[in-house]
């Protein structure tokens, strides 16, 4: 999973896939678009780099459909099955069944789903995809301008920005330092809240939902490093439309909360 629009290493993925003979699918729902730069210096484009790639086109997206989704893969076998069981597990020449020339004829072949996206979604989804790059260096203006405004600010860490990425930019999720503060996460989202400033946290740890909790029979304990990341995130608004003022706005809050709550003592 590309977290916030950042490409994972594919390459060491790729290696321990190998290792225990698994299979490769990502989910690329925040990275469209996003590349990575492989150990050879090769750039590489997300969608290329594993058999199967899925794609999220919801309404709060890098690109959107209002609702759907696309799966890329370059294996044939697997393009025509997502295909067939996409639409109800038809026949995969089924639609052909209403245009000249075309059977009125269709058999159920495989228990398939309704997993297909709408002729007005793709209608909507080929728009959007033309306005990919620059909806994302839009979105890259904020992030850039955001890490200008609070790069010295001791108290919180700022998202991963590798040079051999290029990030979509979907999250800006910065990362509170809870020894270099006073006040808790949850504490930290009401005064920006007071502030007019809406945040959210991506996301809850899967083994502190009640559903997996009891179906998997998972502790608190179990995913230490989860439960630590999750207590300090906080996602800053970031979309295209985003003024410079709402940013430093957005910035010159975090700042002062910061230095309102902070245990670093001032030297000198
Ligand atoms: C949005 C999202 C999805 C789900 O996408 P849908 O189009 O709503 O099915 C999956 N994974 C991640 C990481 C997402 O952010």
């Amino acid at each position: 999973m590309h977290y916030g629009g950042q490409m994972v290493d594919v390459e060491a993925v790729s290696r321990l896939a190998q290792r225990h003979r698994l299979r490769v699918i990502e989910d690329a729902a925040h990275a469209l678009p996003a590349a990575a730069r492989t150990g050879a210096g090769k750039w590489r484009s997300v969608g290329t780099t594993a058999e199967q790639t899925c794609f999220s086109f919801y309404a709060n997206k890098t690109i959107t459909t209002g609702e759907g989704g696309m799966l890329v893969t370059d294996d044939e076998g697997l393009a025509s099955r997502a295909r067939h069981m996409s639409l109800h597990g038809l026949s995969n020449d089924a639609w052909k069944r209403f245009s000249a020339g075309g059977s009125w004829d269709y058999q159920i072949l495989s228990a398939g789903f309704k997993y297909n996206l709408t002729d007005i979604a793709a209608a909507l989804g080929r728009q959007q995809l033309r306005k990919a790059a620059s909806l994302a260096a839009a979105r890259e203006r904020i992030a850039l301008r955001y890490a200008d405004l609070l790069r010295d600010v001791a108290e919180v860490e700022l998202p991963s920005a590798r040079p051999d990425r290029r990030h979509a930019w979907h999250l800006y999720a910065l990362r509170l330092r809870p020894e270099r503060l006073t006040i808790s996460r949850n504490d930290f989202i009401e005064e920006l809240g007071r502030s007019g400033i809406g945040t959210s946290v991506h996301w809850r740890p899967l083994h502190q939902h009640p559903y997996y909790k009891e179906r998997f029979a998972y502790q608190p304990s179990d995913f230490p490093v989860a439960n630590a990341e999750w207590e300090r995130l906080i996602s800053l608004p970031i979309f295209p439309s985003m003024s410079d003022s709402e940013v430093e706005q957005v910035a010159e809050a975090v700042r002062s909360i910061a230095a309102g709550h902070s245990s670093v003592r001032a030297v000198g």
